[in-house]
């Protein structure tokens, strides 16, 4: 195979519970696992129930084009159906967008301390990375704008980003688009959109509108709380979304997974009460924070980084203390941030047994 494909380093996913539980013999029921991003409410009912009555055709193929699930998205989103492309889970679009766009020796514009899957999805394809040194553990546009090279064929923004949370307020967005040659393609990754405050929402899709070259990427897996159904779709102008789809697996989104996002794109409540419910949890997770002193990044996802010592074995010792004691959180060190964890929000009574274990750990 090639050398490039060799010289990947695979994703780090947290570690499931049952891992955990078996390693340090722990019982399951009292592990807490707030390491991936999920969504604590769990699954909605509406998506359950739509699953249920999906589950007695599972002998038939899907549909291929997702006729429902589209239809959902665009009444939702207001773009046609030919503006859409499904995605196995949100990682699916992104690495459709580098397989699509990008050949081997050309490269990918991203930013430091951003998602693993933008450098994985480049080196896949024999992409050059360049990777921008981050400001304030952010996006530097400015930074970004000018690393664009000539060979450059596609950028990836997330907003917020993981594993920082951090934020890029919508006038800074537009104005990095109109900067970007229209012949690089700007993948702007949303996966953490539905948790931002009613204040800071903005219309990516009219940029969809306005740039041919523009790809808004979001998920399921996240507000709408059906990760491990693994859907998620990217919004960008026919030619773009054309070429998305010429390469995408026909059935890359199953049955189930089709019916379930259905119900939750329409299930406004249960969104609105994962908003609420990360909102409480972050206030109470960094007060947690500032009461004990230690330092976090301020963060607009559903997950708080948080730097728990000085030297550069703090984030895996701490992380081993804290699994001792049936903790599962994020070490960043991959992402180069060793001194740090990322803690996803979880239920009030989750949060409180990992603010509990922290302060076992480092008192
Ligand atoms: N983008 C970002 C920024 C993420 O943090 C994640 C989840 N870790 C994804 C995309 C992919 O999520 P999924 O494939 O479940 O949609």
């Amino acid at each position: 195979g090639p050398d490039y494909v060799r010289a990947i380093a695979p994703y780090q996913a947290g570690k499931p519970i049952s891992e955990v539980a078996r390693e340090f013999g722990l019982d399951e029921a009292k592990i807490v696992k707030l390491a991936s991003n999920e969504n604590p409410l769990g699954m909605p009912e509406s998506a359950r129930r739509a699953m249920q009555a999906a589950f007695d055709e599972l002998a038939r193929y899907p549909d291929a084009n997702g006729f429902e699930l589209k239809q959902a998205i665009s009444a939702r989103y207001g773009v046609p159906q030919d503006w859409i492309t499904l995605g196995n889970g949100s990682n699916d679009i992104l690495e459709l967008a580098a397989h699509a766009l990008v050949q081997p020796g050309e490269s990918v514009v991203y930013a430091q301390y951003s998602f693993a899957v933008y450098p994985l999805a480049t080196q896949a394809v024999g992409g050059r990375g360049i990777v921008v040194a981050a400001k304030d553990y952010g996006h530097d546009l400015d930074a970004m704008a000018a690393a664009i090279a000539a060979d450059t064929r596609l950028v990836y923004i997330a907003n917020p980003n993981n594993p920082t949370g951090t934020f890029l307020p919508a006038e800074k967005i537009a104005a990095f688009l109109a900067r970007v040659p229209a012949n690089v393609v700007v993948v702007l990754d949303e996966a953490y959109n539905e948790y931002l405050a009613p204040e800071l929402q903005y219309d990516s899709i009219a940029w969809v509108r306005e740039y041919p070259n523009l790809i808004v990427s979001r998920t399921l897996s996240k507000a709408y709380g059906l990760a491990g159904l693994r859907v998620g779709f990217a919004i960008a102008q026919p030619p773009l979304t054309d070429l998305l789809n010429r390469i995408r697996q026909p059935f890359n989104v199953n049955s189930l997974a089709q019916a379930a996002a259905v119900a939750a794109l329409n299930d406004t409540e249960f969104l609105a009460r994962s908003a609420r419910l990360n909102a409480d949890g972050y206030r109470q997770l960094t007060a947690a924070f500032e009461a004990m002193g230690l330092e976090y990044v301020p963060s607009f996802g559903n997950f708080v980084l948080v730097r728990v010592g000085d030297d550069d074995g703090a984030g895996a010792r701490v992380n081993l203390a804290l699994l001792k004691q049936g903790v599962i959180v994020r070490p960043v060190a991959s992402y180069g941030l060793p001194q740090w964890l990322r803690i996803s929000i979880g239920l009030p009574e989750e949060n409180e047994a990992f603010i509990a274990a922290l302060k076992k750990v480092l008192s």
